[in-house]
């Protein structure tokens, strides 16, 4: 039977990608989104149903899940890709920032995945695939906000994997490295105080290390391919890295352990 897989953060990007993957691979796809009247593409497509869901929007979740049920009879997948990143010194940032930064990554995937674990706990299956980023391992300068997000979703996905196996469900972690989308324009929220002197050098330094992770960027395609591979695999393995970047960086912090790799991140800003 042909399967479904329900995709948050469809307009774009990794999320867009990953629906046209698997609508070519015959997969039915809700592809859901903030403002689906801007689609132009995917509700052309055979078996794709385009509909509003917004990750802090709880109506707006139960009513997506609904309609994709009523549409294709169930899912199989739920892919939590909806996210956008927060960079900046803390101080520079109000509380509304932070929480809608938390709201987003964290307690929106949260609030998806809540919604749906009882339809798959039902069918005693399902599958869980959590967007967790190479920033989910390793920290930036600046980055509490989008890394703190990030390695909140690797401590919840790991946690939840023991709790969705006892009824047959299952987990994966994509961790992807620069990608190109609208992540290093228009998500990503760049904060700043130039009044606070302290701060400016380093943040220059960040801003130039950003413009040089993102000239090398993969192609959202590969990140596509490689949670095709985690969906249809049938492995228990829980973790996958996406661009030649994710793996040798990860694999760094494992093999330097936490204060060296720091260190070698201090060398790289300049900072001794
Ligand atoms: P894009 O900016 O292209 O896509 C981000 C998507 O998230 C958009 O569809 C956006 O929707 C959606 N979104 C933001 N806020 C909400 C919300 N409240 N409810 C529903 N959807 C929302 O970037 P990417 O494709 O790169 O980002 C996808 C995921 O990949 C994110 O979780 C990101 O952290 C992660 N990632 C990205 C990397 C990269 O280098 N690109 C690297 C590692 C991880 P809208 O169109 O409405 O704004």
């Amino acid at each position: 039977m042909k399967k479904t897989i329900l995709i948050t953060g469809a307009s774009s990007g990794i999320g867009k990608a990953t629906a046209k993957l698997f609508q070519s691979k015959n997969w039915n796809v809700i592809a859901t989104m903030r403002n689906p009247k801007a689609d132009m593409e995917l509700k052309n497509l055979k078996h794709v149903l385009v509909t509003k869901l917004d990750v802090t929007d709880d109506q707006s979740i139960s009513d997506a899940i609904h309609k994709g049920i009523k549409e294709f009879g169930n899912i199989d997948v739920l892919l939590n890709n909806a996210g956008y990143g927060a960079y900046g010194p803390l101080e520079a940032f109000s509380k509304e920032q932070i929480v809608r930064q938390f709201d987003t990554n964290v307690i929106g995937l949260l609030e998806v995945s809540r919604a749906l674990i009882p339809h798959f706990r039902k069918n005693r299956n399902g599958m869980i695939i959590n967007i967790s980023s190479m920033a989910g391992k390793m920290t930036l300068p600046f980055g509490a906000l989008y890394h703190g997000s990030k390695f909140a979703v690797e401590g919840i996905s790991e946690a939840l994997s023991f709790e969705l196996e006892q009824f047959g469900g299952r987990m994966k972690i994509i961790e992807p490295g620069a990608i190109a989308t609208e992540f290093a324009g228009r998500s990503l929220e760049l904060q700043n105080d130039e009044t606070i002197i302290e701060y400016q050098d380093l943040v220059t330094k960040l801003m130039g290390n950003v413009k040089v992770m993102f000239e090398n960027a993969a192609e959202a395609n590969l990140v596509a391919g490689v949670i095709y591979e985690a969906t249809t695999d049938g492995t228990d393995k829980l973790r996958y890295t996406a661009g030649e970047d994710a793996a040798v960086i990860i694999e760094n912090r494992h093999a330097l352990g936490d204060d060296a790799f720091i260190q070698e991140i201090k060398k790289q800003f300049g900072i001794q």
